[in-house]
């Protein structure tokens, strides 16, 4: 493709949510990334959380955490640049160690990934003797190793039903286990980090952890409020690492991927999208015949670390490569694998 007619998708694509001077600078930078992708034989993944005018110019294929392990998983080629966080660039090496894995920034990490770590996890085990460990894929590698199971938000009520056990520990997103127990009926506990003296552990089916995703736990039952005063026909999304309170308020509530197929198949001409604002503005580029509100102060810092400048880097200097040691890699890769089988 020339680069007029690839800078003339990207400003036809992107002209009502990107300003247009900066379409032109961010162009000539995709197109190059573009170039090198094929010369390196490489593979872009872009998470929905990327910026637009990069979810929208390189990656081969974007998605959710679910549907990009899927295809890290199948990929071919030699280099897969993960535009996405740190554990999920994980997850691709995890899935194909002989490849090289890149992400583009080093600091791109995540609140809810760092609330935990595998000793919290060997803890939890010790004191819940064989109760089965599903782990959120919001983890490090080490993290999901010490489980039985991974899950994504897509899939997480089906993994804890297909555990056919009395109770599972879910870790490690508060608001998702709570969105999780209401699903599947279940009671749900959160036991502190160190026993107190005469609790119990004996009434619980459910087993959560204190983490939270900083971007999804600002949203509140007031932002529903006033803008449901606003706009009496809008339909909300809220995204299930949302609390209960705010899932049960909205419309529909689901994975990124579910809503953006919502949105896709929906009538309604209005949509509010609790959920990272970038994916609010991907969202409205792919239906410009639909009005999407954001609530846009609740930018991911993290997913916003990823640029094109960085990608273009990270292509031209092989940065930065993703490592994960042999012996944690097997093991977290059953518990990925599982998750997948799974569906
Ligand atoms: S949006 Fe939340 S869960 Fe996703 S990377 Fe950012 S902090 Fe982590």
């Amino acid at each position: 493709m020339s680069y007029e007619t690839f800078l003339n998708e990207m400003l036809v694509k992107l002209k009502h949510v990107v300003p247009e001077p900066e379409i032109y600078i961010k162009a000539e930078i995709a197109y190059e990334i573009n170039r090198l992708k094929a010369e390196r034989n490489a593979v872009i993944l872009g998470h929905n959380y990327m910026e637009p005018a990069l979810y929208h110019s390189i990656p081969d294929y974007v998605g959710d955490s679910l549907g990009l392990s899927r295809i890290a998983a199948q990929t071919d080629k030699d280099i897969i640049v993960f535009c996405g966080v740190r554990f999920m660039a994980e997850t691709a090496k995890i899935l194909n160690p002989e490849k090289t894995v890149l992400l583009p920034a080093q600091k791109a990490g995540c609140s809810l990934a760092a609330s935990i770590t595998a000793e919290d996890v060997r803890s939890l085990r010790a004191r819940f003797p064989g109760v089965p460990v599903v782990t959120y894929v919001n983890t490090y590698a080490d993290v999901k190793a010490e489980s039985d199971v991974c899950c994504t938000s897509s899939n997480a009520a089906a993994v804890v039903e297909s555990m056919n056990s009395e109770a599972v520990i879910f870790l490690p997103d508060e608001y998702l286990a709570r969105n999780v127990a209401q699903q599947t009926g279940k009671h749900i506990i959160f036991p502190s980090r160190q026993k107190a003296e005469g609790e119990t552990d004996l009434d619980y089916q459910l087993i959560g952890w204190h983490g939270r995703c900083e971007v999804h736990e600002q949203f509140t039952i007031r932002d529903i409020e006033d803008i449901r005063a606003q706009y009496p026909d809008v339909i909300i999304l809220a995204h299930l690492e949302c609390s209960p309170e705010v899932v049960a308020a909205s419309d529909f509530s689901a994975s990124t991927t579910a809503m953006i197929h919502y949105v896709e198949q929906s009538d309604a001409p209005l949509y509010l999208l609790l959920t990272e604002c970038a994916m609010g503005d991907n969202i409205a580029a792919a239906n410009p015949h639909k009005e999407m509100l954001r609530l846009c102060r609740v930018r991911c810092p993290h997913m916003n670390e990823i640029t094109l400048e960085d990608t273009l880097a990270a292509l031209q200097k092989t940065q930065y490569v993703i490592e994960v040691p042999e012996d944690i890699r097997v093991r977290a890769a059953r518990a990925v694998e599982r998750m997948i089988a799974i569906g």
